[in-house]
């Protein structure tokens, strides 16, 4: 596997595989960039069907998460884990166990959290052996905690900027929006739509997931085919990346893509035909910030839920910023947000930290 020919690989400035024998954990931990701060990301855990399909995933997703964490003008770099496993087969308290010593062995030059497929409790155990880990419990009224609900409001808050925008309207009533995938994230971002009034449209692969959402919110259930193409103001990706691609992007009926996945895009040119088919994206690592920016603030500790609310509040303003910059320049906003990013990374970080 020729890593650095691949096209994931972005100047990375470490990728390392882990192995534990007793517990049978096979890891890999890819750090992007240390410009602005230790590298922070979550750790995925995801039955890959090869390490190269795993290592270009974690590729991928550090070099999101230094632009994802410039853009949310945290003191971190950009960094994630993948552990290749079946989450809901795998799992033990010492496979955790293992993964925070070789978290640790870096040295808090990566700082690890959840992500799918891991929990606030698989943290706990890997806090057993590494103090690099956060989005752990945190106390009544201090910041922390499960990052889904902090990286929903961010959601919710960019869906209403990218509303404002494209459809010049300050409310949500009667607004449709489909939801791909109800799950941490997208469970609580429907409830807060639901509450502004939007009408819901909602589809996953979890029956289970879907009854709840649908029996609690009157949301209105799709397949998972069918969600992608729904005529609908707003499609919301809540599920895994590499979604909108050529072939999904000819079915799509909806006016805003504003979601909480990763990597929505798969590959960059792909934001072109959205350009052209007069969709606004909102930059996914710009709208899904509200996670991170909850786990950074625990990390440092001392900060209160009122805190990160605030910096969440944040996020709004800078989508707004990209959809002017990139309508004034005719250009996409993905390729807006990853100049601004970039451009960020490039500072120095006295300059980004207040
Ligand atoms: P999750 O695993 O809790 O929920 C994902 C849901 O999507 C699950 O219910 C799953 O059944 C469903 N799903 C999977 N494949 C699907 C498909 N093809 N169609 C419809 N539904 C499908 O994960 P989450 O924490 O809610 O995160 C959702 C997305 O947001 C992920 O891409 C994640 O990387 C991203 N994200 C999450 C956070 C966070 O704080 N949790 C932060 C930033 C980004």
């Amino acid at each position: 596997m020729e890593i650095f020919d691949m096209r994931e690989f972005d100047g990375h400035e470490l990728v390392v595989f882990g192995h534990d024998a007793t517990t049978g954990l096979r890891a890999i931990i890819a750090i992007h960039s240390t410009a602005l701060g230790p590298a922070a990301g979550g750790c995925r855990m995801w039955p890959y069907e090869s390490t190269a399909e795993a290592l270009a995933d974690v590729l991928r997703l550090s070099r999101g998460m230094s632009y994802k964490n410039a853009m949310a003008e945290l003191p971190f770099g950009g960094g994630k884990a993948v552990i290749i496993g079946e989450s809901r087969k795998a799992k033990t308290p010492e496979l955790f166990e293992a993964y925070g010593r070789f978290v640790d062995s870096l040295g808090g030059r990566y700082i690890t959290a959840e992500d799918v497929g891991t929990t606030m409790s698989d943290m706990s155990n890997v806090r057993r052996a590494t103090r690099f880990v956060s989005g752990l419990g945190a106390a009544p009224g201090q910041a922390g905690g499960d990052p889904g609900p902090k990286t929903a409001l961010g959601v919710f808050l960019g869906i209403k900027a990218a509303v404002k925008f494209k459809l010049g309207r300050s409310d949500l009533a009667g607004v449709t929006v489909a939801v791909q995938g109800v799950g941490g994230v997208g469970y609580h971002l429907c409830g807060m739509l639901a509450a502004e009034g939007a009408r819901l449209s909602v589809a996953d692969v979890r029956p289970a997931a879907l009854t709840r959402v649908c029996e609690e919110l009157r949301a209105h259930p799709v397949s998972v085919d069918e969600v992608l193409s729904l005529d609908v103001d707003v499609l919301s990706p809540c599920a895994l990346g590499a979604i909108l691609s050529t072939q999904s992007i000819a079915r799509l009926r909806a006016r805003i893509i504003a979601g909480a996945a990763n990597n929505q895009l798969a590959q960059g040119q792909d934001g072109v035909a959205l350009q052209t088919a007069g969709i606004l994206y909102a930059p996914d690592y710009v709208i899904n910030a509200g996670g991170i920016i909850s786990v950074s603030r625990e990390f440092h500790g001392g900060a209160s839920e009122a805190q990160v609310i605030a910096d969440i509040q944040g996020i709004p303003a800078r989508l707004t910023e990209i959809f002017e910059r990139a309508r004034r320049e005719n250009r996409t906003t993905n390729a807006v947000a990853d100049e601004m990013a970039r451009e960020r990374l490039a500072r120095r970080p006295q300059q980004l930290v207040a």
